[in-house]
């Protein structure tokens, strides 16, 4: 038996084989460890009844508490044995992370599901970008469990959720005991996998300015239609007054270590009046923004070329 404890909060963890009852004195919360051959033996299981709960077992815990959220990624990662060993605090019952609001700001609590953006018409007004990736993530299946929170905490450079939130200027909420801080989805990217997320750390929500004055398109490129990690991906936001981008907003997946902005094509179309020799020339500066890499589903070369034939797709989806 282990006994976690603070001023705060005290928990029990049975970690007898067999046993899959947690002793919590005053505290209704589910435990479980693992009976072995399924998997998952080496981790406790602790599903908090609030976030404030989270936030204390994970002041409490640090390096030794993983969350889970929808566990689209981890349960993959734990039975590939990429992880072997923990406290599983299973956020998933935490009603008051799942809500959407579009107003001024939009905001989206962390464990807002795929599906639920890709049947809210507010995201598809607000963010419409996101909305359309939304349509291209995984399966429906896939789609039901995975959240946004897991999504950006997992720090795919092919996230097809970190894409288009880069576009749309979003940032992420990230709550601890220690207080609540907002950063920019460019420095919350690190490299590939990694954040700035400290080990106390949950995110709580994503916050973007409405942008239901914009036109924006999202194209995911993959090796087949569905369930495909993204070759390379593009979300396009573009604030255009007739045929004039008065503002533009480019993020790109898979093309370098983060998703990233690109900067430099956006900056070239700012008070350009789109035509083809404005489309031809941005991608010409997009293909050599990029950073990408060549492995098994691609070369350098062929993801920097795609880059910007999928900016000139975005644009014409856009336009028309
Ligand atoms: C078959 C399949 C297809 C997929 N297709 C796609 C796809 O098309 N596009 C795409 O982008 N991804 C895809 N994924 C990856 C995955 O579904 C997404 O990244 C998903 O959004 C992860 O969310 P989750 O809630 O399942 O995260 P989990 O697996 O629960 O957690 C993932 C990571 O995030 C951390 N975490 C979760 N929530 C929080 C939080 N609130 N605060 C801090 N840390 C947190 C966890 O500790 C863990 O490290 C696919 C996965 C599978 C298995």
């Amino acid at each position: 038996m282990h006994l976690y404890q603070s001023e705060r909060l005290y928990f029990l963890i049975d970690e007898k084989k067999d046993g899959n009852q947690a002793a919590s004195p005053g505290r209704e919360l589910c435990s479980y460890q693992s009976k072995g051959g399924n998997g998952v033996e080496g981790f406790n299981y602790i599903c908090p009844k609030s976030k404030q709960e989270a936030l204390m077992m994970l002041a409490e815990l640090g390096k030794k508490a993983r969350i889970v959220a929808g566990c689209t990624n981890i349960l993959p990662n734990i039975q590939a044995k990429k992880l072997t060993a923990g406290v599983l605090i299973d956020i998933s019952r935490l009603d008051e992370l799942k809500s959407i609001e579009a107003k001024e700001i939009v905001f989206l609590g962390s464990l807002v599901t795929v599906a639920q953006i890709a049947e809210s018409s507010s995201i598809n007004q607000a963010g419409g970008v996101l909305w359309q990736a939304s349509q291209q993530f995984a399966d429906p299946l896939v789609r039901n469990r995975a959240t946004i929170g897991g999504n950006l905490a997992n720090a795919s450079p092919a996230s097809d959720g970190a894409v288009p939130l880069l576009a749309l200027n979003a940032e992420v909420v990230i709550e601890s005991t220690r207080g609540t801080r907002n950063v920019s989805l460019p420095e919350f990217f690190v490299g590939p996998g990694k954040t700035t997320l400290a080990d106390d750390e949950l995110i709580t929500g994503i916050a973007f300015p409405n942008a239901s004055n914009w036109q924006g398109a999202f194209i995911k490129f993959g090796l087949r239609r569905s369930m495909a990690v993204s070759l390379a991906s593009i979300g396009v936001v573009v604030d255009l007054d007739g045929r004039r981008i008065k503002d533009a907003r480019i993020a790109l997946g898979a093309l370098a270590p983060t998703p990233m902005r690109a900067l430099q094509t956006e900056h070239f179309l700012k008070q350009k009046d789109v035509d083809g020799d404005v489309i031809e020339k941005a991608a010409e500066i997009i293909s050599a923004e990029v950073q990408p890499i060549s492995d098994v589903r691609a070369s350098k070369e062929y993801r920097s070329y795609l880059a910007g034939v999928l900016f000139k797709r975005a644009l014409e989806k856009i336009i028309g």
